[in-house]
């Protein structure tokens, strides 16, 4: 249906020429789920964007082809005049973006927006492309659809704004659809529904679907075949079940080793060295040589071309290079009549774990929360007098020991982070709280003064995203030192600059880096420098807020075992707020399973996650996309 062959991608940039892709080819057949998976920065997204050469302003397709089989003969994409290529957008290829708010059109119904994909592409025009939209609203399962096809975005929640980002892509019945991290922004239960809906509309209409995405839990669910990209170009390619069984490349088989899950528990997860490189520059080997374990002297000086070890599973490393080609060795392709009945099983693997360590005596709690709750005052009128509270969190109860982790799981809104924040007392004043939190046996709501001081030193937060959590006019000495200027005034100047070199170094960076702002750091970089923010006071309770959700694998790996490191070290307590369940399988003792406010099962993390009770908690688990099934 598609066939990508030798593409070369350009980005100018201040910095240089970066070579965005890089000799990609690929081949999708009709009917297939290809997945091209790889971290940020690989090309991935730019690769989808060259296919339909939407690439931004200071990027084009240097050379290569992109065949397009329609009508029975094949067009070259690269060459196609822009008058055509507008019929080929959304008639024979569309796309499906992450963000749904940033895509759809703010100030126009919903409808109109899919109507407008109709009358492009389609012979139907006024009413008869309304009911069309209407009849796709109902396919992708959106409620009671002639009534919500004049709500503008705004109307809808993320996953219905997703499912009209859906209906928009398939409504001129392409024949071959790009989804690009299609449900990134969505809770696991929207996740599956989408994911499920797009197998089910695959099936109906054999459009051959090239799914971009980081998550290889949702890869080993639903693609047939898999492209791994590394730094511009394709590193290994196989069908879906062989790469997992098999992975040769050696990036792959870290990125697999840095999955964290419940198998890995106790272990430190692979971490991968180093940073991916640059792209503004010239290669003479193997791009992933500085990274790799296995390297040897070739790799500096020869690029490795794609090898064939196993018929149909292509890899680029030197390693193989004995072997064919991969494009004599063929593709592989799976038959156009493939389902995704048909998509080989996940591999498996046994989960021999010892959870004995956890069933030992519990020490007493240092965090004790009983019937906790934090209402929200709904204020109306001119005096903004209250008129009724949001029951944001209603009656939570659990505790958590020293050294100890408890996940506090849920979908979003569920009031998660809204008990982090009130617990570490980050929303005083703007709600009303009832219940009792108790942080060593003091009532952490009726603190004031010294002792409230005291225990916001006690109780840290490491937020989401390290790009907003940190001050970028301070430099990172000063967000060091700044909490322990505050809540520790009798420690000196000299003595703050110094603990502050020795948490650089125990976070893993290096202590000239205190004199950098936060943006000269990674992603990676940057959470750990809020990680050493939170430890520099010496805490015994740190609330972890998705500390990993907007990392790659490979950096969250290592934040993760930094996490792990510190609390062995160190005795902390972790509150861990996530929506990842291979963090949870992986990290936590406990699991507590949050829905509107209220908790819904708890235990130890063994129990919820092999024995759930709750149906809500089954159908969490459920909808999670896995890339080992418990056997
Ligand atoms: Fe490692 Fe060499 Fe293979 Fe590159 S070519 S992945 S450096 S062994």
């Amino acid at each position: 249906m598609l066939r990508v062959q030798d593409l070369h991608t350009v980005l100018e940039t201040d910095s240089g020429l970066v070579r965005a892709v890089e000799a990609v080819t690929l081949t999708i057949e009709r009917g297939e789920t290809f997945a091209l998976v790889g971290e940020s920065g690989c090309g991935k997204s730019m690769t989808a964007l060259s296919i339909l050469r939407l690439l931004p302003d200071n990027g084009r397709v240097e050379r290569g082809a992109v065949r397009l089989r329609a009508g029975g003969r094949e067009i070259d994409l690269v060459q196609l005049p822009e008058s055509r290529m507008r019929d080929v957008r959304g008639r024979r290829v569309s796309i499906i973006f992450q963000e749904p708010s940033t895509s759809l059109n703010p100030v126009m119904p919903v409808g109109e927006q899919i109507v407008e994909v109709i009358e492009r592409h389609t012979p139907l025009k006024g009413e008869a492309a309304r009911t069309k939209a209407i009849e796709w609203l109902q396919r992708v399962g959106l409620p009671e659809p002639e009534r919500r096809i004049d709500d503008y975005p705004f109307q809808l929640s993320g996953g219905q704004k997703q499912r009209v980002m859906i209906a928009i892509a398939l409504a001129a019945e392409p024949d071959v659809v790009i989804a690009d991290e299609p449900t990134t922004a969505l809770d696991v239960t929207i996740q599956k529904q989408i994911l499920d809906l797009l197998q089910e509309l695959q099936r109906q209409q054999g459009m051959a679907l090239l799914l971009i995405t980081h998550d290889l839990g949702i890869v080993a669910t639903m693609a047939h075949r898999i492209a791994l990209m590394y730094a511009g170009e394709v590193v290994e390619v196989a069908e879906t079940r062989e790469f997992f069984a098999r992975p040769l490349h050696p990036y792959a088989q870290l990125l697999l080793a840095a999955l964290p899950d419940t198998a890995k528990r106790g272990q430190p997860l692979a971490a991968i060295p180093g940073t991916v490189p640059r792209l503004d520059q010239a290669f003479a080997g193997c791009r992933f040589v500085e990274r790799c374990p296995q390297a040897m002297a070739a790799c500096k000086v020869t690029p490795p071309g794609l090898y064939t070890p196993v018929d149909g599973h292509g890899v680029r490393c030197l390693l193989y290079d004995a072997t064919p080609p991969f494009e004599k060795g063929g593709p592989g392709g799976i038959s156009s009549s493939a389902t995704a009945e048909q998509i080989p099983p996940a591999p498996h693997y046994e989960r021999g774990v010892d959870f004995t360590d956890r069933r030992r005596a519990e020490p007493p709690p240092l965090l004790d929360v009983r019937d906790y709750k934090v209402y929200f005052p709904v204020r109306r009128g001119l005096l903004k007098r209250v008129v009724g509270y949001v029951k944001a969190v209603d009656g939570i109860s659990f505790s958590l020991a020293a050294g100890r982790t408890l996940a506090l799981v849920g979908e979003s809104g569920c009031g998660k982070t809204t008990t982090g924040k009130a617990l570490l007392q980050l929303l005083r004043g703007a709600v009303r709280i009832e219940g009792q939190a108790l942080l060593e046996g003091r009532l952490l709501d009726a603190l004031e003064g010294d002792a409230l001081r005291e225990a916001r030193r006690k109780a840290q937060i490491i937020f989401q995203d390290p790009f907003a959590s940190l001050n970028p006019r301070m430099r990172v000495a000063e967000i060091l030192e700044e909490g322990v200027a505050s809540l520790r005034p009798e420690i000196s100047a000299d003595e703050r600059r110094q603990r502050a070199a020795a948490l650089l170094e125990k976070v893993g960076l290096r202590p000239e880096s205190m004199n950098r702002f936060p943006h000269e750091f990674s992603g990676g970089q940057r959470q750990r420098i809020a990680i050493a923010r939170a430890l520099a006071v010496e805490p015994k309770l740190i609330v972890c807020d998705e500390p990993t959700s907007a990392l790659d694998v490979s950096v969250q790996a290592q934040i993760l075992n930094l996490l792990a490191q510190l609390q062995r070290e160190l005795g902390v307590a972790y509150l861990f707020i996530t929506h990842n369940f291979g963090v949870v399988e992986y990290l936590a003792h406990d699991i507590a399973v949050m829905r509107a406010g209220k908790i819904v099962e708890a235990g130890a993390a063994e129990q919820v996650l092999e024995r759930p009770r709750h149906e809500y908690t089954k159908a969490l688990l459920a909808a999670v996309p896995r890339l080992r099934r418990a056997a």
